[in-house]
């Protein structure tokens, strides 16, 4: 008689357990938790903020927001496309969150909100390694220049086009763009600072950067404007959290050491 009771009780128990599990869900999605699993467009491949290695998405970006989505408590789900595409997406409702190296611009807030900057960045123009004519923009007088689509690179050139007269050629990401240069169709391109010193550093593209930054802005994480400042905070408070425990510094280190 004894072991049918402790049977039943064990039984009663297993199920208190499973209806507390239940419980717990749905309080998530009824609006205590964050149950929204929020999508974020990145840079199709962006080293060292965003690349593919061994079929797995790697990156500063990539490991920020899942930083950021862990220490908020929310889900998040990675999606890789063409730069020049993530703001029209969070335009079309597609995405929720546009990362991806994107400077913080005045142009952008027109249509998106950013986070706090993360990361201080700015252009480089940038020739082949043998290239010893061109160390600043005054030297591309009947030159060709290759620029990223709906890039702050692919802006500055545009813009003092016909004060340095020089051609722009625009491609749809990084790879394209340095090898318009190796292959010789371009004599230069512009491609934030970072980014192209790390792509020198660690891989064997022919390329040295030209002169000076010419300019410097910062990167920020984007969400569609005036529409989710409940998530920019959590964004914000995320990236803060993980400044003061050190965890931002450990991201940066892995990436890019000391
Ligand atoms: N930081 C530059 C921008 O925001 C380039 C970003 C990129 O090429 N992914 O336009």
């Amino acid at each position: 008689m004894k072991k049918v009771i402790l049977l039943g009780l064990i039984i009663t128990f297993t199920l208190l357990l499973a209806a507390c599990g239940s419980d717990d869900s749905e309080t998530d999605s009824s609006g205590n938790g964050d149950s929204t699993i929020y999508t974020v467009g990145v840079d199709v491949t962006y080293p060292p903020f965003e690349f593919q290695e061994d079929g797995e998405m790697k990156g500063i970006d990539i490991d920020l927001i899942n930083a950021i989505a862990e220490d908020q408590g929310f889900e998040i789900k990675i999606e890789a496309m063409d730069f020049s595409g993530i703001i029209p997406a969070m335009q079309a409702g597609e995405l929720d969150i546009g990362m991806g190296g994107m400077s913080i611009t005045e142009d952008r807030k027109d249509t998106v909100d950013f986070s706090d900057p993360y990361f201080e960045s700015g252009l480089s123009l940038v020739v082949a390694k043998d290239n010893s004519d061109i160390s600043s923009m005054e030297d591309l007088e009947g030159k060709t220049i290759a620029v990223k689509n709906g890039t702050t690179g692919a802006n500055y050139a545009n813009e003092n086009k016909d004060a340095y007269g020089y051609e722009v050629i625009q491609v749809k990401d990084s790879t394209s763009m340095f090898q318009e240069v190796a292959n010789e169709n371009a004599d230069a391109l512009l491609e934030d600072y970072p980014v192209i010193m790390y792509a020198i550093a660690t891989s064997d593209l022919e390329l040295q950067v030209a002169g000076d930054k010419l300019n410097g802005d910062n990167y920020g994480i984007s969400v569609l404007k005036g529409e989710n400042d409940e998530l920019l905070k959590k964004i914000n408070d995320g990236l803060a959290n993980l400044k003061e425990s050190g965890k931002y510094d450990e991201i940066i280190e892995k990436y890019l050491g000391e």
